[in-house]
């Protein structure tokens, strides 16, 4: 075989359509029984491929990492995966906030439009090949038949990032890089939920979305929905302000943005006479039974009158740091910008490149993560194709 990838998700796939593009006998080799599971699982709440901006727009969602991936995304950004999608028949519609999803909503038609064109292409997938490590300059795999040893002409690692283990993406090959002196960066749950110890009373509110609430952390203000769970909170809004949470900053939501400190204060000012203080700030202040419990849970014993309307502007949320990394939707970490070259290329391991979400990068939500994804892909499988041919 000329080229070896080994993961198929997005990124993986990404590089073995380019590396088959440019003529070269690709496998796929792939741990789990089937290709994708996490972009599927992506799919199942809405499969947001990209956002519609422009690149460098979409770069500063990047943060630290828009200066590497910079040349990568200004090659295939927002426009070029929509204009990828549409070449796979899958059509795509933008929502009301910029994001971009396929009309099918999930991910599976487009897979199986995308693994029919790479086995047309000649790609060949090997699932149940799990690569356990190098043997030699040999990649070693375990698969139902026994141990099999590769040794392509060049590969290229697409192995995920470090959450949701159970669709593949579980972070082992971390000592198998390690040992060949590739610097990586430690995993952190990146688009993850804060944990809270609710109180019982919190319980009948599980499930319930909160709406209309801004989410304040290290500076940012964010007003995007969040769910409360048995476990405490997750969601959009939570996600978007799950890195600075991370960082340590402290999380503090606006119950009644749209209303000033002073205008609640006036509502307040009436005496509550019999209505019990659930009833009472109902009435006055118009905050929903989710919003209630919230202010109850983090506000008690509640102050009166321009302190309470404060707490209602300004409620810190008490929680225990963030949810389980593999609850995560994306991950932070993994192998360091320095230890490739601008090509994707590991300077420790040559002939090897790396893509996706197993590179140090993390983005918010908003198909930031499957752009990056797929350009990596696509960038480290031309590099790849580039390297066999210089080669040759
Ligand atoms: C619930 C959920 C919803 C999401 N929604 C969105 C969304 O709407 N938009 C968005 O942009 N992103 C979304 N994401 C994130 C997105 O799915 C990931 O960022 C993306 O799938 C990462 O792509 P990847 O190819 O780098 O890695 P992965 O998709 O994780 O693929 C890595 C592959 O490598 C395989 N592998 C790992 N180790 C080995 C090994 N040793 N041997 C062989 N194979 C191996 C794995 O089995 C896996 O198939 C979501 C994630 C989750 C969990």
């Amino acid at each position: 075989m000329d080229a070896l990838v080994i993961g198929a998700g997005p990124a993986g796939l990404m590089a073995a359509e380019e590396l088959a593009r440019a003529g070269r006998h690709v496998v796929v080799a792939e741990g789990k029984p089937s290709p994708g599971r996490k972009f599927l699982m992506a799919g199942k709440s809405g499969l947001n491929l990209t956002k519609d901006e422009g690149t460098e727009t979409a770069l500063a969602a990047y943060a630290e990492a828009a200066g590497p991936l910079g040349p990568i995304l200004r090659a295939f950004g927002p426009a070029e995966v929509q204009a990828w999608a549409r070449g796979l028949g899958q059509e795509v519609f933008t929502g009301s906030s910029g994001r971009v999803f396929p009309v099918a909503m999930k991910a599976s038609p487009l897979l199986r439009a995308w693994l029919g064109r790479l086995g047309d292409m000649g790609v060949e997938l090997r699932v149940r090949h799990r690569w356990v490590g190098w043997q030699g300059d040999g990649f070693a795999f375990d698969t139902p038949e026994g141990p099999v040893v590769a040794r392509p002409r060049v590969t290229v690692l697409a192995l995920g990032g470090a959450s949701w283990a159970r669709l593949g993406s579980d972070a082992a090959w971390v000592p198998l890089l390690q040992a060949r002196g590739v610097s990586l960066s430690p995993f952190a749950g990146a688009n993850v939920g804060v944990q809270v110890a609710w109180s019982p009373q919190m319980a009948r509110h599980f499930g319930a979305p909160v709406k209309g609430v801004e989410l304040q952390a290290g500076g940012m203000r964010v007003r995007a929905e969040f769910v409360v769970s048995s476990r405490g909170l997750e969601g959009g809004g939570i996600y978007a302000v799950s890195r600075a949470v991370r960082e340590g900053a402290e999380l503090v939501l606006d119950l009644a943005p749209d209303r000033t400190a002073a205008a609640l204060a006036e509502r307040l000012a009436v005496p509550r006479g019999k209505d019990s203080v659930g009833n009472w700030l109902r009435k006055r202040l118009g905050l929903d039974p989710v919003k209630l419990a919230l202010l109850m849970e983090w506000g008690r014993p509640l102050p009166e009158g321009a302190a309470l309307a404060a707490l209602v502007k300004r409620l810190p949320v008490r929680h225990h740091g963030m949810r389980p990394i593999d609850e995560a939707i994306s991950t932070a970490g993994g192998v360091r910008w320095e230890a490739v070259d601008d090509r994707l290329m590991l300077k420790a391991v040559p002939g090897v490149f790396v893509a996706g979400e197993m590179l140090d990068w993390e983005a918010p939500t908003g198909g930031y993560l499957l752009t990056a994804c797929l350009a990596t892909g696509r960038w480290a499988g031309r590099a790849a194709a580039g390297c066999v041919t210089s080669a040759e």
